[in-house]
């Protein structure tokens, strides 16, 4: 502050103030207090505020000197104490605003609203005064000021965001196929980080996949991943069978943050067999058809007739034997020890039909040495015969098991009796894998 030569500035004030009520101030002013008690208090309010410059007074009397007689009131500005103005985020559970008028001298009154959590007002406060907001959200101050000729300034607005707590939480959407035949595959998550009363500061919210359903923890290190926007949908890999976690660490502007988690498992579906052997279907396409046995059939065995017999040729050959006998006596001169003679055998040689040596016929030789008579016996059959006779084998080749014809008697003939596994899997043969979320 300066002094002018001669004059206080208290007084200079008081003059410009009447001044100003006098000539630019409609003459509305027949109550309360008198035009000097006004200047006083407000040269007085003009005296506290130091931090209102030389130049505002100038601008002032410029106003008091233009033809345009209305003061052109400057709105308030709205300060939250303590607090920098970096993200209007503010992480208290009572904050105070304070209201610092522009311009002041010419201000007959500061007000401000409050329109949000807090019911709406139209509260007047001192300059430089302070009041508290304890309640949590994103409330709007409005500030304006009401000069002496009791026009309203432009409204000063500021939205304050009280946070009260770190993000809620992120709600973890997962889309994709819920059954799949073969991993890895791969399920989208779209993250919205929610935060009612705050901004939600995505360069700071991560991201982390792995296998431990243990919490992450805050510490925005151990998160992996970044976000590129609220709402973004990421990749989920499931390379294999087991429980997977998606660990999302919402983050707000105050720098406070919140792990979420979300569970994706994978089990895989083994193979079971539908259908059954007896009905066939399903697993079971392959036919067992009837297999005949012994009882099956009706069989008419083979029976030797004489067309079976096998036959060989036997040679049949002749010789003779002989024996002699005498003398004895002569039957035709009745002399006695006259006669004498040979008896002879003869006999027919099978070779090989087993009759061997038959005996065939028998004749003698004989002559009377008294009387001369005499018979003679033949010479033994000369060469050979033959004959056919019956080995006692066949020659059909059969026995009486031979089976000549059987016949079917069963009744199942092409006739399928069960159905053999055709899926060509197992117990351990992997269907399908089950995408759980
Ligand atoms: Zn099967
Ligand atoms: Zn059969
Ligand atoms: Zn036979
Ligand atoms: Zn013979
Ligand atoms: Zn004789």
């Amino acid at each position: 502050m300066k002094r002018n030569n001669g004059i206080t500035l208290i007084a200079l004030v008081v003059t410009i103030i009447i001044l100003l009520i006098l000539a630019g101030v409609s003459i509305t002013m027949f109550s309360g207090k008198g035009i000097f008690a006004r200047a006083q208090s407000g040269a007085e309010k003009w005296k506290q505020g130091e931090e209102i410059e030389n130049s505002t007074i100038a601008s002032l009397i410029d106003g008091f000197d233009s033809e345009e007689q209305k003061l052109q009131l400057v709105s308030p500005t709205i300060t939250i104490v303590g607090e920098s103005d970096k993200n209007q985020q503010v992480f208290a559970n009572d904050v105070q605003v304070k209201i610092i008028g522009n311009n002041m001298p010419v201000v007959k009154s500061l007000h401000y609203l409050v329109d949000g959590a807090e019911a709406k007002s139209d509260t007047e406060i001192q300059n430089n005064q302070t009041f508290s907001l304890s309640a949590a959200g994103r409330i709007t101050i409005k500030a304006y000021s009401v000069g002496w000729d009791n026009q309203k300034s432009a409204f000063a607005e500021r939205e304050i965001i009280i946070s009260k707590a770190p993000p809620e939480y992120a709600v973890i959407e997962i889309t994709g196929d819920t059954e799949v035949q073969s991993l890895p595959t791969t399920v989208k998550a779209k993250v919205t980080h929610i935060s009612e009363y705050n901004d939600i500061d995505i360069s700071n919210c991560k991201y982390v996949i792995n296998n431990s359903g243990d919490d992450v923890g805050t510490d925005k290190a151990n998160y992996t991943n970044t976000f590129t926007s609220n709402g973004e949908e990421i990749d989920v890999t499931i390379n294999g069978v087991g429980n997977y976690f998606l660990h999302v660490l919402s983050t707000n502007l105050a720098g406070q943050s919140t792990e979420t988690k979300k569970t994706i498992s994978s089990y895989a579906n083994y193979h079971t067999h539908i259908g059954d052997a007896t009905h066939g279907g399903a697993c079971y396409q392959t036919p067992n058809y009837h297999q005949h046995v012994d009882a099956c059939y009706s069989k008419t065995y083979h029976k030797h007739t004489s067309s079976c017999n096998a036959t060989a040729t036997c040679t049949v050959t002749y010789s003779r034997s002989s024996a002699s006998y005498g003398p004895t006596k002569c039957a035709s001169c009745g002399a006695s020890g006259t006669k004498s003679g040979t008896t002879y055998y003869y006999y027919e040689n099978h070779s090989s039909c087993g009759q061997g040596k038959v005996k065939y016929d028998t004749r003698t030789k004989w002559n009377c040495t008294n009387c001369g008579a005499k018979a003679s016996a033949p010479a033994a059959k000369s060469g050979s015969t033959t004959h056919s006779y019956d080995t006692g084998g066949y020659k059909c080749g059969k026995t009486t098991s031979t089976v000549e014809s059987s016949t079917i008697i069963c009744g199942k003939d092409g006739q399928i009796e069960s159905y053999s596994l055709s899926c060509g899997k197992d117990e351990n043969t992997v269907d399908s894998y089950t995408i759980s979320y």
